[in-house]
């Protein structure tokens, strides 16, 4: 029964209420997508959704890292005056950082993987290619780790 009083589009089956006929990604900050995609009934929701949930989700992503941005740019700084002030502490530091990147890669990949992102996502978030992404983030069985 299609509630009147919904904003959500797959309740309006045209039916007995307006039907939606088309997706379009937008965001609260004023960011709107540029793939207007026209529903197909035929096809599933989720094929209907596909591609605009992937420039949602580059969006998001790009969204939810820019705060980070600011603290990379510090922690660069920092890291290039410990450089030249003292290589060896600078040293120890960068490989702290790496093994802990390292281990957020492989369980934030594991988690954006298990909530359905695709190759082109995750590539995108790594900024790498697809098969870049697959070649890293695979699964692999327990033993071959
Ligand atoms: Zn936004």
């Amino acid at each position: 029964m299609p509630n009147p009083k919904s904003r959500a589009w797959s309740h309006f089956d045209g039916d007995r209420a307006p039907a939606a006929v088309a997706l379009l990604a937008s965001c609260s900050c004023g960011w709107t997508g540029e793939h207007v995609q026209t529903i197909d009934r035929l096809r599933t929701i989720e094929a209907n959704e596909r591609e605009v949930r992937e420039e949602w989700n580059a969006h998001a992503v790009a969204a939810a890292t820019a705060p980070a941005e600011s603290v990379v740019t510090d922690l660069d700084l920092i890291l290039e005056r410990l450089t030249a002030d003292d290589p060896r502490a600078a040293l120890t530091i960068a490989a702290v950082l790496e093994r802990r990147a390292r281990t957020v890669i492989a369980a934030a990949g594991e988690a954006a993987r298990a909530q359905g992102d695709s190759w082109v996502l995750l590539g995108g978030a790594l900024g790498v290619t697809r098969q870049s992404a697959y070649e890293r983030l695979r699964p692999r069985s327990r033993q071959a780790r």
